[in-house]
């Protein structure tokens, strides 16, 4: 009767284990703390990225985005 108390099944994006999807688990999809790191850290280290793509830091993004709003603001005062 409590079909729906079971837990989803995913492989883990790292080392493809798997694992169980649950509330109680931090590091979902992951299967550890461990695994996830390394994917971020891939991430960091660029092998995710996609050739021929400039990166872009999080931090230029959000000057960007401060620019492009104070521009908006600033519109038609000089
Ligand atoms: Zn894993």
């Amino acid at each position: 009767m409590s079909e729906s108390q079971r837990p989803l099944h995913v492989a883990c994006p790292q080392c493809r284990k798997k694992v169980a999807w649950r509330e109680d688990n931090p590091y979902r999809p992951f299967c550890s703390q461990r695994c996830r790191l390394l994917d971020l850290g891939a991430w960091a280290d660029g092998s995710h990225r996609i050739a021929g793509e400039p990166a872009m830091d999080e931090t230029e993004i959000d000057e960007m985005i401060l620019r492009a709003e104070r521009g908006l603001q600033d519109d038609g005062q000089e």
